[in-house]
């Protein structure tokens, strides 16, 4: 196999890797209404199905919330964990989209063919974008790359309150050589690119006692801690200067 029989290949698939994307962008898994909890489910199962028709040894797991969709497959070299997420935002207001969100369609625009879907760039497209990139390799060469794990969410749009107990749950399961996330957008249009070193999040609330009666600042000023005066430092030294 050459990188270009890959990339011909890939081609070639082009139309039948688009319908596949097309039928899980018409899934409306919206995961922060319980109106859709349904659909959440019917995604997974979408995806476990691909992921089996791959040669992945898939299954849905349930979770209080949204199930899991985890897959295993291949063997030899890194063990390469792959993450996504397969609910997408809320539509609302429906008043603002020109046309179904559930409906998606391809059109030409000035920069060029985009899909218009909910989750089309978040984070179906980019998950399928993987998916179909291994099926291609595995139509090319009879095996995928390398042992793979793909580990795809439905509550990532809702804050994700089942993943760190999977995580932990799962932990010797899901351990892997490399993550690869993507759930990110393009710096630009046309560049394909490779971000390393995200940056998380930190969620926080702080309560701050002070004195109990206000302090006179020219008696007590400097010596009595104001809680604005601890918050500030607190806040100042959440990062080194890098
Ligand atoms: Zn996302």
């Amino acid at each position: 196999m050459t990188l270009s029989s890959l990339l011909t290949r890939i081609d070639t698939d082009l139309p039948e890797a688009l319908d596949r994307l097309m039928d899980l962008l018409r899934i409306p898994s919206i995961s922060t209404d319980p109106a859709y909890a349904a659909d959440c489910s019917r995604a997974a199962d979408w995806l476990v199905e691909d992921l089996r028709a791959l040669g992945f040894d898939a299954a849905s797991r349930p979770t209080p919330g949204h199930p899991m969709v985890v897959g295993h497959g291949g063997e030899g070299g890194p063990h390469l964990l792959f993450y996504g997420h397969y609910d997408v935002q809320p539509v609302d207001p429906l008043s603002l989209w020109h046309r179904d969100p559930f409906d998606p369609e391809v059109q030409d625009t000035p920069k060029g063919r985009v899909i218009r879907a909910r989750g089309a760039s978040d984070d179906k497209g980019q998950l399928m974008t993987f998916l179909e990139a291994l099926r291609a390799w595995k139509a090319e060469t009879g095996r995928l790359p390398c042992r793979i794990t793909i580990f795809l969410e439905g509550e990532e749009e809702s804050g994700s309150p089942s993943l760190i107990p999977f995580l932990r749950d799962n932990a010797a399961e899901l351990k892997a050589d490399i993550a690869l996330i993507c759930d990110t957008g393009l710096f630009q249009d046309t560049a394909p690119a490779i971000v390393t070193m995200l940056r998380g999040l930190l969620g926080e609330e702080i309560t701050i006692h002070g004195p109990n009666k206000d302090l006179h600042s020219g008696m007590y000023g400097g010596a009595a801690m104001n809680p604005i005066r601890v918050l500030t430092r607190i806040l100042g030294n959440l990062r080194t200067a890098r």
